[in-house]
């Protein structure tokens, strides 16, 4: 079995690893470098930025509570080269990974040439195989009125220089990208505003944690506009549009991150007869209309999230492999913040229009370990269906990027409250309020009064 992957981010390099390993003759095709967007300029490299900026912000907070003295100033050159030296081993680290599965790495541009052969654009040559996994990802919209230049940039640009005095920097967009950018670059003290056209940032995420977010960045200082649309962009202002009235905010920087678009015109997927909407249509197993042509991650305009993009690789690789897989199970998301908002399965605000739905919620603050490395904001919030099963749960709290899982472990295997209420939390720990949540509603929660 011949499997061609076109895309070597994290979707396609999971998929040729996975078929690797089922014992496939697989070719990876990339255009650029391995690892795409999350290793080069997403995930990594924003997660590295604010481990950073995060301790610099420590820093400031151990200096007001009378632990330090005094503060050096901090070296923005080594944020960049900590970054870069992440990104240079993981890279490494997949290529390594490739190699020891024996994938034929090939640099190359691929487009369709039929439904059973693709062009490579260099070697200009053609190549066939039994099975084709689409992975060619997404790239930043861009608003159509906006010229890009060296002040003014999408996200792509943002993890190549950083500023050394303090800087008024506007971003375009308060999704989850938006607000994490926000936190970094004001966390070094930089004047930083959101603009966002709708009515609150990152609607997709519980309203709850997002209203008391946005409360404690704009303690912080950030300015956040919502409602607020960009009408034009000059040398050096932003010209915003409010609901009644316009204003201009100075600029050093402004970053546009307002979505990003499945890319895939330059596949020529129309030789294939492969049917596309805003992305490449797939089914459950990931499959398009052509039953041997799979396409995963942003290109199918269905997930946004690389862990999303590498289980579906999972997926498509055992559909063309095995024959049969598991379609996807729940999947988490996370803006990685101060403190953390991470949701799994249904959202609290799908469960208050829907009778069937119950939510329990607990605040952290009453908690040993929150209280102790003072992150005291923050609530666990859990959905149950009519059965008290687990459907769905919101953390808001630190390291609520890794609490979460125990929520996507309890949706997938179908737990109920009681069932995670027998479960022992260490102490202290920052999920111990887990089980005070889950004991709530039998009126057993531990640190709730009579
Ligand atoms: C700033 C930022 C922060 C993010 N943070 C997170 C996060 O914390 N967690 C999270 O889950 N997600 C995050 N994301 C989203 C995540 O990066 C993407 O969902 C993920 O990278 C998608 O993976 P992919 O494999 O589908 O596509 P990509 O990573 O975009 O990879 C596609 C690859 O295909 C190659 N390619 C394209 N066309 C061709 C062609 N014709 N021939 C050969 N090669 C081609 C490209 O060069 C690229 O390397 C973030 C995104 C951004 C922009």
């Amino acid at each position: 079995m011949k499997i061609i992957i076109i895309g070597g981010g994290i979707g396609g390099y999971s998929a040729a690893l996975y078929a690797a390993k089922h014992n496939a003759e697989v070719v990876l095709i990339e255009k650029e470098k391995v690892g795409g967007t999350c290793l080069h300029r997403g995930c990594i490299p924003t997660k590295s930025f604010l481990k950073d900026s995060n301790f610099i912000a420590n820093a400031y907070e151990a200096k007001a509570s009378g632990l330090f003295d005094d503060i050096c100033h901090y070296q923005s050159d080594v944020i960049l080269q900590n970054k870069n030296e992440t990104v240079d081993k993981l890279h490494q680290g997949v290529l390594h990974l490739l190699d020891n599965h024996k994938v034929q790495l090939i640099y190359d541009e691929a487009s369709f040439v039929n439904t059973h052969e693709i062009h490579l654009k260099n070697a200009n040559k053609n190549m066939t195989a039994d099975a084709f996994i689409i992975a060619t990802g997404s790239t930043p919209r861009v608003l159509n009125f906006v010229e890009l230049n060296d002040k003014v940039y999408t996200t792509d640009q943002c993890f190549d220089t950083l500023p050394d005095k303090t800087e008024n920097i506007v971003i375009v967009g308060g999704g989850v990208i938006g607000l994490e950018l926000a936190t970094f670059y004001r966390q070094l003290q930089h004047n930083v505003t959101i603009v966002e056209a709708e009515k609150s940032c990152a609607s997709n995420f519980d309203s709850q944690a997002i209203t008391q977010l946005v409360g404690l960045l704009k303690k912080t200082g950030v300015t956040v506009l919502t409602s607020a649309k960009v009408q034009a962009i000059s040398d050096d202002e932003c010209i915003i549009q409010l609901k009644d009235s316009t204003t201009r905010i100075p600029y050093d920087r402004c970053i546009l991150a307002v979505g990003r678009q499945s890319s895939f015109a330059s596949l020529h997927l129309e030789n294939a007869n492969v049917k596309t909407s805003f992305g490449v249509d797939i089914n459950e197993f990931n499959q398009t209309n052509q039953p041997h042509i799979y396409a995963i991650g942003d290109v199918s305009g269905k997930s946004w999230l690389a862990h999303q993009a590498s289980a579906m690789a999972k997926i498509a690789v055992e559909h063309i492999v095995l024959k049969q897989a598991k379609p996807l199970l729940s999947v988490p998301m996370v803006i990685y913040t101060t403190p953390e908002v991470a949701m799994v399965g249904v959202s609290g605000d799908q469960a208050k229009s829907n009778e069937q739905y119950n939510v329990v919620k607990v605040p952290v603050s009453n908690n040993g370990m929150h209280m102790i490395t003072n992150h005291k904001r923050g609530f666990i919030s859990i959905v149950t269906d009519q059965d008290e099963r687990i459907v769905g749960a919101t953390v808001f709290s630190k390291s609520a990027s890794e609490i979460i899982h125990i929520f996507s472990l309890a949706i997938d295997q179908k737990l109920s409250l009681k069932d995670v209420s027998s479960m022992v939390f260490a102490h202290p720990s920052l999920s111990e309020p887990i089980h005070d949540c889950v004991n709530e509603p039998f009126s057993m929660a531990l640190h709730s009064l009579k």
